[in-house]
């Protein structure tokens, strides 16, 4: 059995105060685990399920657009846009599936309808059980019993859950905050509980943690459709042609019909603005409408919205966030760690990449899974 989790939201440089504790345990420790660009929950997910990176998988962020008209594809909640066939034969359930090995999958983003998951909670069905009124631990709770009895029942060749409680509430309270600290405890003693669990069923097993981002503090905020719309392209703007599109991030999607040349000149002026890191240029054939033309990736500690007058800014109030390009923000990388049967106990290594997760998983599992990512084979011991 192997089994994977993710503490969603957890940058390396947190981790290392908890990482003793695994090494003396026995873990692997890989100490930075390199992110997604732009750095968020979903495309980092699919990234890490899949072993491949946007271009294939086409979970850009956690909100997309379309080349065509524009329109804001918000990807939570339960969709076929993106979250169908085509995605789902990426991820190494799909892989699993076809050796006959049974998956269980608790809180993965993008899995709603994913037939080869044998048993799936979708985040969305989570939610629809828990009130308002119940504090944010409540989701974590859940996954937790659903990965305990997933892994008692003995029913599973693969558990993949996900944790969310540190990055929401690192979002709403700041990264480091009592309240984030508080759960990030809570879920080391959760990841603690599995890894008791698995011990006690005596079967062989694989655990490996990892973080799919980190999160840094919010200072100013930047809206670059205003920019848009008091700069010389406002026509373009107003016809529809541009637009930027996120959700509270550090990194905004740019799509647009006008000219390559054009799309450059509109780059240069952005990449001369004090807010921005740079404006890169997704090259190559878009795969899919929902492929923007361009990625603007903020500097550090800028939070940037794609609102447009009259909307109003949603996130003011955010005090941590993530989405920024791992070489220029570092805490957005994250980490991971390991211990299992066919895994070599306390070796230590610098970094690895969220991509290689999968096909890693794949070599222990002893199957195929087609994908652009590699297995980390300095962590897998060479004979069981
Ligand atoms: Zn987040």
């Amino acid at each position: 059995m192997n089994v994977l989790l993710s503490l969603d939201g957890l940058s390396y440089q947190l981790f290392e105060h908890y990482a003793s504790t695994f090494i003396k345990n026995g873990f692997f420790y890989c100490k930075k685990l390199i992110t997604t660009f732009p750095s968020v929950t979903f495309n980092a997910h699919a990234t890490a399920i899949t072993g491949n990176q946007f271009d294939k998988h086409l979970v850009v962020d956690n909100v997309l657009s379309r080349t065509g008209s524009r329109d804001k594809v918000l990807l939570y909640g339960d969709h076929e846009l993106i979250c169908n066939e085509a995605l789902h034969r990426q991820t190494l359930f799909y892989s699993l599936a076809n050796k006959g090995l049974k998956s269980c999958c608790i809180h993965w983003p993008l899995t709603s309808g994913n037939i080869y998951i044998d048993h799936l909670v979708t985040e969305s069905s989570s939610k629809k059980k828990i009130s308002d009124a119940e504090p944010i631990d409540k989701m974590d709770q859940l996954a937790l019993q659903e990965a305990i009895q997933a892994i008692a029942s003995g029913a599973f060749d693969f558990i993949a859950a996900r944790f969310v409680g540190y990055d929401a509430l690192s979002h709403k309270h700041g990264k480091e905050s009592p309240e984030a600290l508080r759960c990030l405890h809570t879920l080391l003693g959760y990841i603690a509980k599995i890894h008791n669990e698995l011990e006690k069923s005596q079967a062989a097993y694989n655990l490996i943690v990892f973080s799919d981002h980190g999160q840094s503090d919010v200072r100013t905020f930047f809206y670059p459709n205003e920019v848009l719309a008091r700069s010389r392209w406002r026509q373009h703007l107003l016809a529809n042609q541009i637009r930027f599109v996120g959700d509270g991030s550090g990194a905004l999607l740019f799509y647009s019909s006008l000219e390559p040349w054009e799309n450059a000149e509109i780059m240069d002026y952005f990449n001369g603005l004090a807010e921005v890191n740079r404006f890169y240029v997704v090259e190559g054939d878009a795969a899919s409408e929902f492929i923007p033309a361009g990625i603007l990736d903020l500097n550090h500690t800028v939070c940037g919205e794609d609102i447009l007058a009259p909307e109003q800014p949603q996130y003011e109030e955010m005090k941590s966030l993530h989405g920024y390009h791992p070489d220029n923000v570092d805490e957005m990388n994250g980490f991971m760690v390991g211990i299992g049967r066919q895994i070599k106990p306390g070796k230590v290594m610098e970094q690895e990449h969220l991509q290689n997760i999968a096909p890693t998983l794949a070599k222990l599992f002893q199957i195929p899974h087609i994908c652009d990512g590699r297995e980390i084979n300095d962590i897998i011991r060479e004979h069981d």
